[in-house]
């Protein structure tokens, strides 16, 4: 944790490197003329659209005829592209990059690279996400990194590194038994992905540390290893108790913040439930009950679908027969709640793959599973901001909210893979990517 720190001192000790300081002066008007905009919230898009960017907000939105250019603007011509709220994933892990097994996958991380490794890396991944088109992120744990998370933060909104926004969850919470890394001598202390927690005070004591120390959401792990059971069935090992778990979303409520948990299926996903459990991840199999509480309470659900479809194990292996299993389930899920109304938030587990890889290989699963491009494009845009408490704020292209703006040169309501070509990337105000043709 320490080393974290020192490291992230030192990409601070480095102003000179920095080319996006704020400029002082007058707030810079940007016009940006739209062919197509998709705001994020309407349920149709609107053609020849005229928005006017004022510093780092977005001051009108209105018809190209109409709208007045305000003198000495700068005009950024999209008039032939769709533009787009800067997009949000709702479950990413910058302090992963996919790791490759051949290479000590996870574990090589955890036990191998210095912290400053790791964090420039990050630094790495959070460049590539807002270059395909996402401006916002929820980083759900930084696996054995500490408050590394808080540290990139702090240097993107200084304007040391170019970035997006984040909310971050710092070290998450598991139980002894609950999680990574694991399988080495007993007699070697080995360093864990998550702070481990046993008992309700150490559970409310570590969600104190981590929002004392910067976390703006609380990552609780509510299962763990998973397995197909001799009738088929896919089991999951429950990990908190509901009086552990219940500290945990008390507390961190009291801090008027909220908690994600990963929970695949069964008990652990229904402790969850009882326990107050702000957002389920992954949600792989979600029985009747489930779905109604989740409808019922509000919970969000963040599925993260198509990580999932990544390197399967071998077909009979037990983990080749995890791997389909898990994917079988999962889509009959997501269909399952849609339908029930809960509300749903675009998440991908990126770092779990490359960040090289496209984020947006999510919106086609969505799509696949019964979404409209549009559920899907909102389901990324104004559904999140409210999960995330900014409502009208990010997610959206309309006056008051913040100038995070996005183009494609395609359509993406008539083939939802246009999103993985952004061209046009704007965060903040500042252009970070104008590649349209
Ligand atoms: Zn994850």
């Amino acid at each position: 944790m320490r080393f974290v720190r020192a490291a992230v001192a030192l990409l601070l000790a480095f102003p000179g490197s920095c080319l996006l300081a704020a400029e002082a002066g007058k707030p810079a008007v940007v016009v940006i003329r739209a062919g197509i905009l998709i705001d994020g919230v309407s349920a149709a898009p609107r053609t020849n659209q005229v928005i006017v960017v004022r510093g780092n907000r977005i001051e009108s939105v209105g018809d190209a005829g109409k709208a007045m250019i305000p003198e000495g603007a700068r005009v950024v011509d999209l008039s032939k592209a769709v533009v787009l709220p800067g997009l949000i994933d709702s479950h990413t892990h910058t302090f992963l990059q996919g790791e490759d097994p051949a290479e000590g996958g996870y574990d090589a991380q955890l036990l191998k690279h210095p912290s400053s490794f790791r964090a420039a890396r990050a630094t790495v991944a959070v460049h590539r996400a807002l270059a395909q088109g996402f401006t916002t992120i929820r980083d759900l744990e930084t696996e054995g990194a500490g408050y590394g998370d808080v540290g990139i933060k702090e240097a993107i909104e200084a304007g040391y590194i170019p970035g997006l926004r984040m909310f971050v969850v710092t070290r998450a919470i598991s139980t002894s038994g609950g999680y990574p890394l694991e399988g080495y001598n007993p007699d070697v202390a080995v360093p864990r992905g998550v702070q481990i927690v046993d008992g309700p005070v150490e559970a409310r004591k570590a969600a104190r540390e981590q929002l004392e120390h910067g976390a703006d959401w609380i990552k609780v792990y509510m299962t763990h290893r998973s397995w197909v059971d001799k009738q088929g069935n896919l089991v999951s090992q429950p990990t908190l108790t509901l009086d552990e778990i219940k500290a945990i979303t008390d507390e961190t409520h009291g801090w008027g913040k909220k908690v994600a948990c990963h929970a695949y299926n069964g008990v652990g996903l229904h402790r969850a439930l009882d326990g107050g459990c702000d957002s389920i991840e992954h949600g792989l199999e979600l029985d009747d009950a489930a779905v109604a509480q989740m409808a019922k309470q509000g919970t969000w659900y963040c599925p993260t679908l198509s990580v999932y479809y990544h390197q399967w194990a071998p077909e009979g292996t037990p983990a080749g027969t995890l791997d389909r299993k898990r994917a079988a389930v999962h889509g009959p899920s997501f269909t399952k709640a849609l339908k029930a109304g809960v509300k749903i938030v675009f998440g991908t587990d990126v770092g779990g793959f490359p960040w090289t890889d496209p984020i947006a290989q999510e919106f086609p699963r969505m799509v696949e599973f019964g979404m409209t491009p549009m559920q899907a494009i909102q389901s990324a845009t104004s559904k999140p901001a409210e999960m995330l408490g900014m409502a009208g704020e990010i997610g959206a292209v309309a006056p008051g909210a913040y100038a995070d703006i996005v183009a494609v040169g395609a359509d993406p309501l008539k083939d939802v893979k246009a999103l993985e070509h952004v061209g046009f990337v704007m965060k903040d105000g500042k252009v970070y990517r104008d590649e349209i043709k």
